[in-house]
């Protein structure tokens, strides 16, 4: 049994998402994906072929300037990227975190002036709401904003923002202190401008996995923001957080089932040509089981990350399912990871052989957009909101 041909019922439109995405990472990816795990750099020129693919614009519509498909189109399309480079396949993914919440609160203008650019590739755009005190507790974050006339002043200090070398605009989280009691409907979301004066952007330290991805910091000392730059109504930004990640946690799914394929491929191939005592290792019933739970996980992830993009399709308020594949695909890619490094031995152990990249990676794929408790916790409150409508009934 082969799983490359494992298929679930996709319509032509992301078959050919997929095949496009396939072809390029083999072309362009492929070829450089050990030096942008070694080297822990992605070029911009790379990441602006991709977007003359329209890679960006995946989910956003024809009219401005995308290719009109959908999350599972998205999710696809991530997949076929993180089999030749997770690290590669976030970096298409950051600005989706920056377009996808202008798609659902922004104004027109913003719309129109921000999304064309973004979703092919012309310019690049990052999303700072963590903090260093505040990340899975996002409603505690300090960065403030002030009204002064028809502008906010803004200051703080933002962590962990992916794809910051690269941003030409950074949607950035802050609080607005005087709006009502709650500090929780306080929060809004502004497009900050990378030239704005104010802003410091610096790159912070190396990541453990996906090392092409360098995580930067903004600091914000005064700067300046139209009130045109506002994203959604003042206090919404827990909720564009919430319904932003709800969708994007889909495409981080995705990066960790591209990368079990690689995993299990790879794995496959050094098993079949490994010998001991005589025999090739992947002749061992132990390594037989071995491969075949990664298979059997893998198998899993798909339907899981696959399933959760059409419910989201169908359903965008059901942002629980994009925590249920998020949580399972990069707490399955662990497991397999672990038994991918097992297979190889002492290999697996060794650096450039690159098979603990895949453990590595796997701990920030655990980490980004939410934690595998904070998915739990969404998760858990959709069970007892099911529960409760239950007893209700009763
Ligand atoms: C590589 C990378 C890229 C990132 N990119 C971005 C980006 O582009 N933009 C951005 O804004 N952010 C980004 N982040 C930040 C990321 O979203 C946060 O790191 C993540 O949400 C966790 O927040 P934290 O690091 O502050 O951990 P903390 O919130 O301090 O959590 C520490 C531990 O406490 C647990 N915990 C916290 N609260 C609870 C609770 N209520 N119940 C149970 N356990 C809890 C957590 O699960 C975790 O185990 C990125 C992070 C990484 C590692």
């Amino acid at each position: 049994m082969n799983p490359e041909k494992f298929e679930i019922k996709i319509d032509a439109a992301h078959k050919e998402i997929a095949r496009k995405a396939r072809e390029f990472a083999e072309r362009e990816v492929e070829p450089v994906s050990r030096e942008i795990h070694e080297k822990g750099v992605i070029s911009r020129s790379l990441l602006r072929k991709a977007g003359e693919q329209g890679f960006f614009g995946i989910c956003i519509p024809r009219e401005l300037s995308g290719v009109g498909s959908d999350l599972l189109g998205l999710a696809l399309m991530i997949e076929e990227l993180s089999k030749a480079s997770t690290s590669f396949a976030l970096a298409i993914l950051v600005p989706y975190l920056f377009t996808i919440p202008l798609m659902t609160f922004g104004s027109q203008q913003q719309k129109s002036k921000y999304v064309p650019k973004i979703a092919s590739g012309k310019l690049y755009a990052a999303h700072a709401a963590t903090e260093p005190t505040s990340g899975s507790d996002l409603a505690g974050i300090k960065t403030n904003a002030k009204r002064r006339g028809a502008e906010w002043i803004l200051d703080g200090v933002k962590s962990f923002v992916s794809g910051a070398e690269w941003a030409d605009y950074f949607l950035v989280l802050a609080r607005v202190p005087d709006f009502g009691e709650d500090p929780r409907k306080q929060l809004t979301f502004f497009i900050v401008d990378r030239e704005a004066d104010g802003l410091d952007i610096g790159i912070s330290d190396d990541l453990i996995g996906v090392r092409g991805i360098r995580i930067g910091y903004l600091e914000l000392r005064g700067v300046r923001v139209p009130d045109e730059n506002r994203v959604g109504a003042v206090g919404e930004g827990l909720k564009i957080a919430s319904e932003t990640y709800g969708r994007t946690r889909v495409g981080a799914a995705a990066l960790a089932l591209g990368a079990m394929q690689a995993l299990l491929n790879q794995t496959i191939n050094y098993a079949v040509k490994r010998k001991a005592f005589g025999r090739s290792i992947a002749s061992f019933q132990a390594t037989k089981f071995k491969l075949v739970d990664i298979f059997a996980d893998l198998i899993n992830v798909k339907l899981l990350v696959y399933w959760s993009a059409r419910t989201l399709d169908e359903s965008p308020e059901k942002l629980e399912a994009a925590s249920l594949a998020k949580l399972r695909a990069a707490e399955m890619l662990e497991k397999a990871a672990i038994k991918a490094i097992e297979i190889h031995g002492g290999v697996g152990v060794i650096k450039k052989t690159m098979v603990e990249r895949f453990l590595l990676d796997s701990q920030i794929l655990k980490m980004i957009e939410g934690t595998p408790e904070i998915q739990r916790i969404i998760i858990s409150r959709f069970l007892a909101k099911n529960l409760d409508d239950e007893a209700e009934k009763d």
